[in-house]
């Protein structure tokens, strides 16, 4: 069965890459699905490792030391880096590092941080429009205290400067899959609008009882989004002992990640207004 998926999606995923590469010439850095995944296999199982492996992480993908900051708010760090674009108008994209006892938290969301950490080394080279801020929360698995803490820090008067807010929560089970529930309708229809343009599927739903980090976000009248790759399998894997490395489809990380790069680069090149749109 995980075979056929996998079929599918390399077969996708071709499609994408001959679509992507064309950002080579644009100076984005394309990662390669052996780099995504040897990245996946570092996630440490044990919670207490995960901060210092994010930054490790971050500094393998190029950021400098003074380029990582820990944001702490009581027990909460949260690690911001900072791409300054031409504009102050502002993108987060986040990812949570904690993961529940059961497990090693690898789908949910070790995927996410790397797929995170791989959009900054991606964007190295260019100059963005807007301004990015790439965040790795902590304790989203105890009420997104993390994203919760970082979007009641932001006032009141600065939120309409928060252009969107993207969030990557659990990679590595299907094609891409939006938490409705935890996302903006907009930023719905615009992530429908950059699949369809991929020829990449994609779904949409709600899920009672689920939440992500943008939440958060949207709470706050910020447009927001969750970007996942899950399949209807995801009850068994999550938040279970299952959730490790043998139980990730590479190509579902993958394509995550080049969906993911190409949303934020339709983003970059989008007036943040009809994000905001009724
Ligand atoms: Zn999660």
């Amino acid at each position: 069965m995980i075979s056929t998926i996998s079929q599918l999606l390399l077969l996708s995923s071709i499609i994408v890459f001959s679509f992507v590469s064309n950002f080579a010439q644009s100076g984005v850095r394309i990662s390669t699905v052996e780099e995504l995944m040897a990245s996946v296999k570092s996630g440490p199982c044990n919670n207490k490792e995960r901060l210092e492996a994010v930054k490790k992480l971050f500094k393998e993908m190029g950021a400098a030391d003074a380029d990582i900051a820990v944001e702490s708010f009581k027990d909460i760090q949260n690690v911001v880096i900072t791409k300054k674009g031409k504009s102050d108008d502002k993108v987060v994209v986040g990812a949570h590092y904690d993961k529940v006892s059961d497990g090693c938290g690898t789908v949910d969301n070790w995927t996410g941080i790397v797929i995170l950490a791989n959009l900054y080394r991606s964007m190295a080279a260019v100059t963005p429009e807007k301004t990015y801020i790439f965040v790795a929360f902590d304790q989203e698995e105890i009420g997104s205290r993390g994203s919760e803490a970082m979007a009641k820090k932001i006032a009141k008067e600065d939120r309409p400067k928060y252009c969107s807010m993207v969030n990557l929560d659990s990679f590595g089970m299907g094609y891409p899959f939006i938490l409705e529930n935890a996302s903006s309708t907009p930023m719905v229809k615009f992530a429908k609008e950059v699949a369809d343009g991929l020829k990449v599927k994609i779904s949409s739903a709600p899920i009672e009882g689920a939440s992500s980090d943008s939440a958060s976000f949207k709470g706050k009248d910020i447009p927001a989004i969750t970007i996942s790759a899950l399949s209807a399998k995801w009850p068994e894997i999550l938040h279970t002992s299952k959730d490790k490395i043998e139980n990730v489809i590479a190509d579902s990380v993958r394509i995550g990640y080049i969906f993911s790069l190409q949303y934020l680069v339709k983003i970059d090149s989008s007036p943040c207004d009809q994000f905001r749109k009724k």
